[in-house]
């Protein structure tokens, strides 16, 4: 009989059969979740972060009509002598809002503000910096201009039955602004999916409860409610169930009935997987996947009628990790747009960085510039996936790819800043 324990394949190995990558894990994401059907009407101002439903086809041109770039002399460019100084005669005065009623001829100027119509008549505006008042009032200006100059031509911005906006188009700021640009007041997008989450574990307390011995804090619900809030989602907190069979059937059921996507965390780990497992079989089907990343390999995933079902692990970074890793791309579908790649930036690490080949890492750091203006590095200190410290501190995730072996301090890393989902 030998002395040694054959140990069995668990997380702390770099690789492990049955692995799948990040990438073939949001792919099959992509693949399995359903974009919400429904849509509403809402004035624009509500649809900021909303998905757009149907192409947007402008009713008119933008600016309607020319206008003037510039506070300066509109003129007819035929009104200058080429290589001599024309003194032409001011008119009247043109201002946004108050066009100028008359035409402007040959010899002739309008005094001309910024936005304002550019009077029939006249192609060009002087700039005033380069005009001269003469002492007889009139308007000097050399030959050195171009017809059309500061103008803003109609149409510049946007022509009439051009798309502005395409379907399935997350909205921004500056699209609220296109929007009104056009007078369109309100716009129909998808309605807002329905998020519940809850967490597992007999050892949960809730915050202001004593503590009692043996119990931890339900820290997970608070971040994952952090991050929900800053997507277009509507959330339901579906609290804490204990690790039993009976009470997790209940919960499913319950969010399957109201939620579109269900997020639990904790009791995936091996052992405990079983809490969830043998309820979502009942309810629904799942999958567990153990996707090739550190922290946060386990990650079940299921449907359950119309919802999907995403288990992530229970360590409070592996939360966080996996959330922004594999939820924040589902929702990106489930809203009907689609997932947004990971915005990696190159920078210089200040520090090593322990990493075996097999997974990719997500490291917490702190990034700042240098004084070349280049992003730099350091880790926030102990990397466990229980130090939920070093998400606090952080400002990006340190991404160490799966052939990876180690950083030395000057290398180049990739870094994933904490954005809006962070
Ligand atoms: P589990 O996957 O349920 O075995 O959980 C893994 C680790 O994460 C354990 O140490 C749990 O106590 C901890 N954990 C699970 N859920 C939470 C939670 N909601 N808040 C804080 N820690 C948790
Ligand atoms: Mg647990």
């Amino acid at each position: 009989m030998t002395s040694k324990i054959t140990s069995q394949p668990s997380c702390v190995d770099p690789f492990e059969a049955g692995m799948i990558n990040l990438s073939e894990a949001l792919a099959r994401i992509e693949a399995r979740v359903r974009p919400v059907h429904a849509c509403e009407r809402l004035p624009i101002r509500d649809c900021l972060n909303r998905v757009n439903n149907e192409a947007v086809k402008a009713p008119h041109n933008v600016p309607p009509r020319p206008n003037s770039a510039m506070d300066g002399y509109a003129i007819a460019i035929d009104s200058l002598i080429e290589g001599e100084i024309a003194e032409l005669e001011e008119i009247g005065s043109a201002y946004a809002g108050k066009p100028f009623a008359g035409p402007c001829g040959p010899g002739q100027c309008v005094r001309i503000m910024t936005g304002a119509l550019i009077p029939d008549g006249a192609d060009t505006v002087i700039m005033q910096e380069q005009a001269e008042v003469a002492a007889n009032g009139r308007i000097r200006i050399d030959s050195d201009h171009r017809a059309g100059e500061n103008i803003r031509q109609a149409g510049e911005d946007v022509k009439q039955g051009e798309i502005v906006i395409e379907a399935g188009v997350r909205l921004s700021p500056a699209d609220l602004g296109v929007l009104a640009s056009l007078g369109l007041s309100q716009l129909q997008v998808k309605r807002k999916p329905v998020v519940a989450f809850f967490s597992t574990g007999d050892e949960l307390s809730a915050v202001g409860t004593p503590l009692q011995p043996g119990m931890i804090y339900d820290s997970n619900r608070y971040s994952l409610y952090g991050m929900l809030a800053r997507l277009p989602v509507d959330i339901v907190d579906l609290g804490v169930v204990r690790d039993n069979p009976e009470a997790m059937r209940a919960a499913l059921a319950d969010a399957a009935a109201r939620a579109d996507l269900i997020i639990s965390t904790g009791g995936v780990s091996v052992g405990e997987a079983d809490y969830i497992k043998p309820a979502l079989a009942d309810l629904g089907s799942t999958e567990f996947w153990k996707i090739a990343i550190k922290p946060g390999r386990p990650l079940t995933f299921g449907e359950i009628g119309s919802s999907i079902f995403m288990g992530l692990p229970g360590n409070p970074v592996a939360v966080m990790v996996t959330f922004r890793q594999f939820v924040v791309p589902a929702i990106d579908v489930l809203c009907g747009a689609s997932m947004r790649p990971a915005l990696l930036v190159p920078a210089r690490s200040l520090d090593r960085l322990r990493k075996k080949p097999g997974r990719t890492e997500f490291q917490r750091g702190i990034a700042t510039l240098d004084a070349n203006n280049r992003w730099q590095v350091g880790k926030t200190g102990k990397q466990g996936s229980g130090i939920l410290t070093s998400m606090s501190r952080a400002n990006c995730f340190i991404v160490l790819p799966d052939d990876n072996d180690g950083v030395e301090p000057g290398d180049e890393v990739s870094i994933q800043f904490f954005d809006w989902a962070i």
